[in-house]
């Protein structure tokens, strides 16, 4: 089995397989940054992103149900990760999940990491940016066929630009 500090790679970053397994760092609740594209140290990202990014994003924190504007987000676009701008998954692949968050049945390619959270006596898995390993939501296996999954991802850890 993996630990909690083990990453493993989502099937559609399966390209990465190679690195398929760093290593967080020991402090429990934040990442190593050293093993991403982009870091900044924590002062950095907390003057860099809104108060609700940082804590979604940095701190793993979860936005209240129902509470996105992207919820509602019906156009044809892309969605970005708000910490550092990589696209993580296309308006193709959104859903109306009921559950109050935007989902999605998949990332684009590459663009999301997986690992096992334990927090909160629940055994999730986390979906992260590869790019700079901010938090963006949890994957569950109860999304629509053809793959069966949601990921369940925080409004406020995205942007959106919609297809010109
Ligand atoms: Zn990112």
């Amino acid at each position: 089995m993996l630990d909690r500090r083990t990453f493993v790679l989502s099937a559609a970053a399966a390209g990465f397989a190679a690195c398929s397994r760093v290593r967080a760092d020991d402090a429990g609740t934040t990442m190593d940054d050293r093993i991403f594209e982009v870091t900044h140290t924590d002062a950095e990202w907390r003057r860099l992103l809104t108060r609700g990014q940082y804590f979604v994003l940095r701190r793993e924190d979860t936005e209240l149900a129902f509470t996105s504007v992207l919820l509602e987000e019906k156009r044809s676009g892309v969605y970005s990760c708000a910490g550092c701008g990589l696209a993580v998954f296309a308006s193709s692949a959104k859903f109306d999940s009921g559950t109050g968050w935007p989902s999605f049945a998949a990332p684009l390619d590459h663009a999301v990491l997986t690992k096992r959270d334990a927090s909160f006596g629940m055994v999730r898995t986390s979906v992260i940016c590869r790019r700079c390993g901010g938090h963006l939501g949890h994957l569950f296996d109860d999304g629509p066929a053809p793959t069966g999954m949601r990921y369940c991802i925080n409004g406020v850890a995205m942007n959106f630009a919609p297809s010109p």
